[in-house]
């Protein structure tokens, strides 16, 4: 059987002396796909670049909210150009971060929305980075989402994921009615995540992602070290211990949805 990473950060620099061996090692754990998404425009082009040259790496793109102050009239030009490489599946990550503002209210709320345009005219699903920011992006991706039902595209069925979920239950629900995915990442295996739990536990399955934000939040027992795809085999585990269902069982839900929101398949 195999796992899919559906987010991990392998193009960052803390991997540059021994990524092809990061790769082999989660290749080895039975983690046959890595999705590798962007932050920025410049990054997108890198992390395309090392998608073509890593079999088992696709690529997203897009603009992080961290870093959207370089957002101009051109860059959607450009994230669309770049979007047409066979390995990309998905726009992101894109989203509001109101945790480190970096950028005003206003200017992350309108890179977010053109983003989840393009994303719409491209059809390809978005991959959310939300921090503190749940209340503004559930609403910005429920009215995107019911859009997308309104042109009957057939988005609207696998709009995104909300990436290494942190929001509350109520969120959660709303997000899963909207047939959106949650993605679940380290912090699910750490011992002071009773509310993650419990909400992750109550989830449907058909709704969950199996992530690792790699090189960041490394799962218990290996919590502080730099974070790397083969350890995504943990939240799965950890999943399964939840949610009393066999590892197996597990593992191929969590598969098939990624198959199922990325398709893979096509963007060998
Ligand atoms: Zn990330």
């Amino acid at each position: 059987m195999t796992l899919v990473d559906t987010h991990c950060h392998l193009d960052f620099d803390s991997f540059d002396a021994d990524r092809t061996d990061v790769i082999a090692r989660a290749v080895a754990m039975g983690v046959s796909r890595m999705l590798n998404p962007s932050v920025d425009l410049e990054n997108s082009a890198n992390v395309i670049q090392f998608a073509n040259k890593l079999e088992p790496v696709n690529a997203a793109v897009g603009v992080h909210p961290n870093d959207c102050q370089e957002w101009n009239s051109d860059t959607v030009t450009k994230l669309k150009e770049l979007a047409q490489n066979r390995k990309v599946v998905a726009v992101g990550e894109i989203g509001l971060d109101y945790y480190w503002k970096k950028a005003p209210k206003d200017l992350q709320i309108s890179v977010f929305q053109a983003q989840l345009e393009l994303a719409a005219e491209l059809g390809l699903p978005v991959i959310v980075h939300n921090r503190e920011a749940g209340e503004d992006a559930l609403d910005i991706l429920l009215k995107w989402q019911a859009s997308l039902e309104e042109m009957n595209s057939p988005l609207a069925s696998r709009p995104g994921v909300l990436h290494s979920f942190s929001g509350d239950r109520q969120m959660a629900d709303k997000a899963v009615a909207a047939s959106f995915f949650i993605g679940l990442t380290g912090p699910l295996t750490f011992k002071n995540a009773k509310s993650l739990q419990e909400i992750a536990t109550g989830l449907p399955l058909e709704n969950l992602l199996i992530e690792t934000d790699s090189p960041f939040l490394s799962p218990h027992p290996e919590r502080g070290q730099r974070n790397e795809p083969a350890r995504v085999k943990l939240v799965a585990e950890k999943l399964a211990e939840l949610k009393s269902l066999a590892y197996t069982e597990v593992e191929t839900a969590t598969t098939f949805n990624a198959e199922r929101l990325f398709r893979f398949a096509e963007h060998q």
